[in-house]
């Protein structure tokens, strides 16, 4: 008996070492992910956090990524440990010694993966390599690494004492967790309910209003707007019983600061949500048309398939009753919902850690069609929304949807459409090369690109125009409708997409179509219109002031009182500013300064953009050269002093310093503060033809 018992003995402990090297082996990968990976990417991107934060608001950033990489890493742990420990109860040894090997490479490759991109990333700041594609390169590279670190005896040896460090510096990132409740005012101002104002509550009269944004929609690929093909049929419709904007500018190139512009009435150059996670100035937020619908009694609700343009991210979601946002399948990291309750996930969402583990998930789970970004995700709950909701009290809906944006792969029966080879027809082919980097792409790939692009705008168009109609008949003629965008999206120029200095007209122009209560017959308007006008259009259509701080005009065709556009005020302007400081003084970027036919682009301070073109100021007239293919700076010397000077004389005015707090949120006490909100009678005195 005692014999079987001391055999027994160190067989047990046999196993008990073999169970905790196991456990520690299976803990190796999520402990390089979170001790080595993220601490590594956050620095590699660190510059681009402090445009937006401040150094003290990088501390909560990294928890807000700590805690996201962590459920990655438990999952990650918990998995390799079942691996191991049903690989160890089939009693194979070289089974189970292979798998060890598995999961210790995947910790090494994880490790070799990080140290080569952030390597790359560091290089590419010099300008090299800026042009070379890497990612399978340094994917493969970082597999052969981890390979060649799994076996070996005393590489093993390396690789856990690697472990211990990691171990330590994914403890230290914990206790960054700490300063998260010191944080939590940008959270609190984005959730805290509005009351509406006392009084405020029943006027039956005031319209329902819904707001459609198409994120990245440009007007020159939309037919209604004259485009070649056939892109907008159901749009078309729509705007016969509507007011078509001829000529439309978003006031940005990208999609935060213009939808902080459509919804602020400011200029990105005073609202200040300059870069893609950043959000608008608190005054600015607290004067917008969300807050003041709000106050006067509106009932609000919104759902945005962009992770970037959701009302919470920019805070404005205390002004919402209702949101949906996100609906989009799979979980962005900056997801609406993830956001309500950790302040700092969308700044977060910038590692691009996140961007290189989604790519890694769509490599495992590929899609073929380009379902994932569905209008549909976005329009039933709306729709149900609308159904479901009170009436006594005017709704306010906006609704954002992700296509055309890029990859233009749409679905069928769009996909071949315009273009029938079978190029670009996943989102993984179709994605285009965004800013200068367009132009080394050969001209055949930008054709199909382009026409993918318009086969996705016929997709969106579907579900648009179906979601307009079925938005006026369940809220009756007393609706106005305005469908826009947030910027464009460039094929020309050897510039892709959007975001950067370019700011042509392929990437700014935009539709604006205005269905007024009751409109049934359509209208052309040729002025030259701006982004910041949709506001005060709508509050006007709402009874509502509208503050002096807002930089648009009432688009209404009456002639109201002193606001009203008129033939002094015919400029326009778009700008980036991406490249700044959000509460420094705008050095660096690009303006463009539209006046009838003329427009200029100015470009400012030193951009930093790989394959970057030397950028000079530039003029172009739009009615004739429509594709800005001759520059007309040097001969045409006064309207581009002229123009230049307009924009000189408001940068002046915004371009400065804004007084900032130990958080970036910029005080903005320059800006007057929100008028008070009074319902002014019946509305406006609309045209004629409006029932
Ligand atoms: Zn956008």
């Amino acid at each position: 008996m005692s014999r079987t018992a001391e055999e027994l003995e160190p067989a047990t402990a046999r196993e008990n070492v073999r169970a905790a090297t196991d456990l520690y082996a299976a803990a190796l990968p999520g402990l390089m992910l979170l001790g080595v990976a993220l601490p590594l990417y956050f620095l590699s991107t660190i510059d681009q956090f402090l445009l937006y934060l401040s150094p003290l608001e990088l501390v909560p950033t990294y928890a807000a990524a700590w805690l996201v990489i962590a459920v990655l890493a438990l999952a990650l742990f918990l998995g390799c440990a079942t691996l191991l420990r049903l690989l160890s109860a089939s009693r194979l040894r070289l089974v189970h010694g292979a798998g060890t090997l598995v999961v210790r490479g995947i910790a090494a490759s994880t490790c070799a993966a990080t140290a080569l991109y952030c390597t790359l990333v560091w290089v590419r700041t010099f300008g090299l390599l800026t042009t070379t594609p890497m990612i399978s390169p340094l994917a493969l590279t970082a597999l052969l690494a981890g390979t060649v670190f799994a076996v070996g005896e005393r590489r093993q040896r390396t690789l856990h004492r690697l472990g211990k460090y990691a171990a330590l510096s994914a403890g230290l990132g914990a206790v960054t967790l700490v300063s998260l409740p010191f944080f939590v005012h940008w959270r609190t101002t984005a959730q805290a309910p509005v009351a509406p104002a006392p009084g405020a509550m029943v006027v039956p009269e005031r319209p329902n209003i819904v707001l459609l944004t198409i994120d990245a929609l440009s007007a020159p690929h939309v037919s209604v707007y004259g485009a070649a093909r056939p892109t907008t049929p159901g749009l078309a419709e729509f705007a016969r019983g509507a007011i078509t904007f001829d000529h439309v500018y978003a006031n940005t190139n990208f999609t935060t600061p213009g939808v902080a512009s459509i919804l602020t009435g400011m200029r990105p150059w005073s609202h200040r949500a300059l870069q893609l996670a950043s959000w608008p100035l608190d005054a600015t937020r607290d004067a917008s048309l969300p807050a003041l619908l709000k106050q006067s009694g509106y009932q609000l609700g919104y759902v945005a398939t962009n992770p970037h343009a959701g009302a919470r991210k920019i805070g404005l979601g205390r002004y919402f009753n209702f949101a949906a946002s996100d609906r989009i399948e799979g979980i962005p990291v900056c997801s609406d919902r993830l956001a309500a309750y950790l302040p700092y996930l969308c700044p977060a969402s910038q590692v691009h850690l996140f961007a290189d583990i989604a790519v890694i998930l769509g490599w495992l789970h590929p899609s073929h069609d380009n379902r994932e970004f569905d209008p549909q995700l976005a329009i039933r709950p709306a729709l149900e929304w609308l159904r479901g909701t009170d009436r006594t009290r005017p709704l306010f809906l906006w609704v954002h949807l992700f296509p055309p944006h890029s990859p233009y792969a749409a679905p069928s029966p769009w996909l071949g459409m315009f273009d029938a080879s079978s190029a670009a027809r996943t989102p993984a082919t179709s994605e285009t090369r965004w800013i200068y980097l367009l132009q080394q792409a050969p001209p055949a790939r930008v054709r199909t690109l382009a026409a993918r692009y318009d086969e996705s705008v016929r997709y969106v168009d579907h579900y648009a125009s179906a979601f307009l109609k079925a938005a006026i008949a369940t809220l009756g003629s007393n609706t106005a409708v305005v469908v826009t965008a947030d910027h464009g999206e460039s094929f020309e120029h050897g510039y892709g997409a959007h975001t950067g200095p370019g700011l042509y007209e392929e990437v700014i122009r935009i539709p604006l179509i205005l269905k007024l209560p009751g409109q049934l017959h359509g209208e052309r308007r040729g002025d030259t219109v701006e982004q910041v006008d949709i506001a005060p259009t709508l509050a006007e259509l709402a009874g509502l002031k509208v503050p002096v701080s807002w930089e648009g005009d009432s688009l209404l065709p009456h002639s109201g009182p002193a606001r009203s556009r008129d033939e002094f005020h015919t400029s326009a302007f778009s700008m980036n500013f991406e490249e700044n400081s959000r509460c420094g003084a705008l050095s660096t970027g690009a303006v463009a300064a539209i006046e009838g036919r003329w427009k200029l682009i100015h470009y400012m301070g030193a951009l930093h953009y790989p394959l970057m073109p030397q950028l000079r100021d530039e003029l172009y007239d739009v009615q004739t050269d429509p594709h800005e293919l001759i520059n007309r700076i040097r001969a045409e010397p006064l309207v581009a002093r002229h123009l230049r000077e307009l924009v000189e004389a408001e940068l002046q005015r915004y371009a400065r310093r804004l007084p900032s707090t130990w958080t970036r949120s910029c005080t903005g006490d320059e800006l007057p503060p929100p008028s008070v909100l009074t319902h002014q009678g019946p509305g406006p005195r609309l045209p004629a033809f409006i029932g």
